[in-house]
């Protein structure tokens, strides 16, 4: 029983919305793109989903455009391996949550076949494997779906999400299974994020309730492609250290000392960058800034995919939660395994003394003694921030983050979502088309 299954289940629907600009899609023209305006330079910082669909919009526009780039490759966060070998790109996994989305409509402009989810999950607690069947029949299963499921409709003082399973006295038994559908699944733990963010993302989430999958490789192509005058703007391997907003033109430094000048920035980089001040703001950034920054969250992660020889579990199924430091375990029919590790968790993977990919493996190796020895082939990367999550307290910390400085300076990329949709690849683009249309129509004070 994950998260989509309850949306179906309390029968809730989503509005389609039709958010992509006219010239990418065949939504109708949009209010947004009236002719004659802003005309300057714009410098974008960061090339992922963000940076990249926000200047392909104003390249379309005739807006002159260059991205900076901190890494050698394009994406940001589109790969969750993006340094691995061919074979292990070409395997991973991502899900596209939601009909109603840029993203549906871009992968489907680019004649992608989107397969929707289906499949079956397992669940381990009380030191057995049950299918969802089984689960089912468990009252501590049960109780726990339903704590989950009232988090969604959550409106007294915020608390965090375990301290919410806490107060329900449900049984610890289900506990890591709880810290998936109320932790991993928003991109943390459930002791981190708050139940009001849980509530807000689930009220006012509105790209629709389907899933697909797609691989990789069908992701990055597709962006390539659709993507691709933006891309041709991107100066690589330079990382932006410094923002002076002062005069009429911003000035923008690379680490390398080299200088950039615009009429308006747009930034996109990760909310941990912004958090940890690596870059520097002339004048510096108001209370207003720094305190979204501070109330928002984002943890670092771990993302580990490995195969093995021959698959474990019954075919068809898609997922075995309920691991104490591995929560869950996303499988597949040819034996790939795949396991996103962030919050409390991924902490105490990195504090034990080891190699994070081996204790994630034997953890594995747990629910399916021997699985280790039949291991293939293997990949981990770190990310230091994974996916922007709502602590307890978060208030309008996202509103604030992504108002723009002055008229100037704009704000866009998956934790600037002011809509649910924060921590997807959809809702990053989302973003990038509110920042243009404040862009376009912007007046500098
Ligand atoms: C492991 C993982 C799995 C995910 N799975 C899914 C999924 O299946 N489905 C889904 O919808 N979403 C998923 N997401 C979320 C989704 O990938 C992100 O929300 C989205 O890619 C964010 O895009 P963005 O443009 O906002 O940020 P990013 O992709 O992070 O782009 C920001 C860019 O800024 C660059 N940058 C940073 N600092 C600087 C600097 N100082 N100077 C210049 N450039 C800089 C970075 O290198 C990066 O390229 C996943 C995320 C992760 C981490």
């Amino acid at each position: 029983m994950n998260r989509r299954k309850f949306l179906h289940r309390t029968g809730w629907m989503a509005a389609g919305s039709c958010l992509l600009p006219a010239f990418l899609h065949s939504c109708k023209k949009s209010e947004w793109q009236q002719e004659g305006q802003f005309q300057g330079e714009v410098l974008i910082v960061g090339a992922g989903i963000a940076g990249l669909y926000a200047a392909e919009m104003l390249i379309k526009q005739g807006v002159s455009v260059q991205i900076l780039e901190s890494t050698a490759n394009w994406g940001g966060r589109t790969r969750a391996f993006p340094n691995a070998p061919e074979s292990i790109k070409s395997a991973e996994l991502r899900t596209l949550k939601g009909e109603f989305s840029i993203l549906h409509d871009l992968l489907r402009d680019q004649n992608i076949e989107l397969i929707e989810k289906t499949g079956s999950e397992l669940y381990y607690f009380t030191g057995a494997i049950n299918t969802e069947a089984e689960a089912n029949q468990n009252t501590f299963f049960q109780d726990m779906l339903q704590t989950v499921e009232s988090l969604n409709t959550f409106d007294s003082a915020d608390i965090s999400a375990q301290t919410y399973f806490d107060a329900m006295d449900v049984s610890t038994n289900v506990a890591s299974i709880y810290t998936v559908l109320a932790g991993q699944v928003y991109g943390t733990s459930a002791d981190r994020i708050g139940a009001h963010g849980i509530a807000n993302q689930y009220q006012t989430w509105s790209a629709g309730i389907k899933e697909y999958t797609i691989t990789g490789n069908q992701l990055t192509d597709a962006i390539e492609t659709a993507l691709s005058s933006a891309i041709a703007t991107v100066r690589f391997n330079t990382v932006v250290s410094s923002i002076n907003y002062s005069g009429n033109k911003i000035t923008l430094q690379d680490a390398d000392g080299e200088t950039y000048s615009c009429d308006r920035l747009l930034l996109t980089v990760p909310l941990n960058v912004l958090q940890s001040g690596a870059i520097s703001f002339s004048p510096p950034l108001n209370s207003s800034k720094e305190n979204a920054l501070s109330r928002l969250g984002i943890d670092m992660s771990y993302c580990a995919l490995f195969k093995l020889e021959n698959a474990l579990w019954p075919a068809g199924t898609t997922r075995i939660t309920g691991g104490d430091l591995v929560p869950s375990f996303e499988l597949t029919n040819d034996g790939w395994i795949y396991a996103e590790v962030t919050g409390t968790q991924a902490e105490v993977i990195a504090s034990i003394f080891g190699d994070p990919l081996n204790i994630i493996q034997t953890q594995f190796d747990q629910l399916y003694p021997g699985a280790i020895n039949q291991i293939t082939e293997s990949a981990i990367h770190q990310w230091q921030g994974s996916r922007s999550y709502d602590p307890v307290g978060v208030g309008a910390a996202r509103e604030a983050l992504a108002a723009s400085i002055n008229s100037k300076i704009f704000f866009a990329g998956e934790s600037t979502h002011m809509g649910g949709h924060h921590g997807t690849l959809h809702g990053a683009m989302e973003t990038a088309v509110r920042a243009v249309t404040q862009l376009l129509s912007s007046n500098p004070s």
